[in-house]
């Protein structure tokens, strides 16, 4: 941790002297730590050195989603190679429960930070969703983007490890079909907002973190919230006042979170195969 406070010191010009350090609860692929320094608290995630890129490519997304100034992130301080372990330092947010009002002020703040798109769906760099690779080549059509690097890169990765799925190649094929009359931009995404990814700091005011950030269907990132839930209808209702969501959303976040239950699929097999079926014969019968 002295190694850290040092890169600390440098990215940030103060001089810190290290106090102490906790582990904390919450993550699923990293150790994540409070760092008490003699300036504050540091939010510190380790990993091996391999990892060191995923944490850049963390702070360029915690920074182009920080620069929109919608929903706060937290600010990334300093990244690299300590005692032969990959180092991520961000701000450390005091994170309590929510308040009356902070699940509305989280979907309004959502849909703004949405309303910054870029010129192409994908992103300047591939990244992560979970511990899966994901690419983002920038693609003029997301329907094109969507099938090639989303649903038919998890199908690939399940098909090298023994899984089909029925219909799924039909699926592909019909995209499409699920786009009439719709005609997403190329929002920017947190790519992987369920609700252990959202937090809220002092006076309930929502921070959202760990992304997988990408420029696509503002749709995906609002289909994620639902899967494993923690959004209340403040949250939803929210959203649509500042930015309504299309009808169609009721049949395209299985389509989006096909893409989640298969990426879950490949990771920790269990039953997620059997979800990712059903939903795909459920799509088939749009
Ligand atoms: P992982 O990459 O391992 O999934 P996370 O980024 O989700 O780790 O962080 C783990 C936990 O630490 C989160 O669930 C959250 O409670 C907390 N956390 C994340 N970022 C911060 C931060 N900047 N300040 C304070 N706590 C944070």
């Amino acid at each position: 941790m002295d190694a850290i406070c040092k890169a600390i010191s440098e990215a940030t010009g103060e001089k810190i002297e290290f106090i102490s350090a906790s582990p904390l609860a919450g993550g699923c692929i990293n150790d994540a730590n409070r760092l008490e320094s003699s300036s504050g608290p540091f939010f510190v995630k380790l990993n091996q050195p391999s990892f060191l890129e995923a944490f850049h490519i963390e702070s360029l997304a915690l920074m182009e989603m920080g620069a929109t100034r919608t929903i706060r992130v937290p600010k990334p301080v300093c990244n690299g190679i300590a005692d032969g372990r990959a180092f991520l330092v961000l701000e450390f947010i005091e994170m309590g429960p929510p308040q009356a009002g902070s699940q509305a002020k989280a979907g309004q703040q959502l849909a703004n930070m949405h309303r910054n798109t870029g010129k192409a769906f994908g992103w300047h760099c591939n990244n992560t969703i979970g511990a899966t690779p994901q690419q983002n080549p920038l693609t003029q059509t997301w329907t094109d983007f969507y099938r090639s690097n989303r649903l038919g890169f998890q199908l690939e990765l399940a098909a090298r490890g023994g899984q089909a799925f029925h219909g799924a190649d039909k699926l592909l094929e019909r995209l499409e079909d699920y786009f009439e009359n719709y005609n997403p931009v190329p929002s920017l995404l947190h790519g992987d907002l369920w609700s252990g990814n959202i937090g809220y700091g002092r006076h309930g005011q929502p921070a959202i973190f760990d992304p997988a950030t990408y420029y696509g269907d503002r749709e995906t990132d609002l289909a994620f919230t639902e899967m494993f839930g923690g959004f209340g209808p403040e949250f939803y209702n929210a959203y649509d006042e500042t930015w309504p969501r299309d009808s169609g959303f009721k049949i395209r976040k299985k389509l989006y979170n096909l893409y989640h239950y298969l990426n879950h699929h490949n990771l920790f097999g269990g039953g997620y195969s059997s979800t990712a079926q059903v939903i795909i014969y459920d799509l088939l019968k749009h």
